[in-house]
């Protein structure tokens, strides 16, 4: 059953323009008047981003990231220590997040301080924070510990830089792979529902429908 009232809320932060997007159910109130969100890749300026969320009545209640490239995690400790709020992440990326080789800062001479999760999920794990559900599902390829968080209930799939509107995620970055990011899109993401909504990390919204037809690189 879809839940109308869940919401998705975004910006595009950072020197590549990355997609910030913070998922919410806009029915739940709390008894302050807030409402909570789950909110993935906070790509640059942290404050910034604490202050609109602030500013429009959010509380983070987490902090998830779809892999662990500098232009996805730049604004993420000043976000945490603002919000109080918890960053995970895939097991396979733990590492990523503070080595500038792996993680691009020094490729792109943008270097970010030390980012630290707090903890981090396995494929297939549920993710429970602001009254909402999501699933965790790797999808290898672009880098070893990426993934995408399916919100089932909500037909709603953030999906980083695995999946792109009619595009798919750089492979010549460290630990990716362009075998492993085909099969990770055909055998993890073209198996849910068609009218799911992908909300990717750079570029359009699209539709898993949309994407099988008219995506030309997944071959
Ligand atoms: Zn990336």
């Amino acid at each position: 059953m879809s839940d109308k009232s869940v919401q998705v809320g975004g910006m595009i932060l950072g020197m590549v323009g990355t997609n910030c997007f913070y998922v919410f159910d806009e029915n739940r109130v709390d008894e302050d008047g807030k409402v909570h969100v789950i909110f993935f890749d906070p790509a640059d300026r942290g404050k910034l981003i604490y202050d609109k969320l602030t500013e429009k009545n959010f509380v983070i209640d987490i902090i998830l990231l779809t892999h662990g490239h500098f232009d996805h995690i730049a604004g993420a400790e000043e976000l945490k220590k603002l919000s109080g709020a918890k960053l995970y992440c895939h097991e396979k990326e733990m590492a990523m997040l503070s080595d500038p080789y792996l993680n691009l800062g020094d490729y792109f001479g943008c270097r970010v301080g030390k980012v630290k999760a707090d903890g981090y999920y396995r494929d297939g794990d549920i993710i429970e924070a602001a009254g909402l559900s999501c699933k965790l599902i790797a999808t290898p390829g672009h880098t070893s510990g990426g993934c995408c968080y399916y919100f089932e209930d909500d037909g709603i799939l953030i999906s980083g830089d695995t999946l792109f509107e009619e595009s798919v995620g750089r492979t010549d970055f460290p630990t990716s792979s362009t075998s492993e990011l085909m099969r990770s899109i055909k055998e993890r993401l073209f198996v849910l529902p068609d009218d799911t909504i992908v909300y990717p990390g750079h570029g359009g919204v699209t539709t898993i429908g949309h994407e099988k037809i008219y995506n030309r690189y997944v071959i």
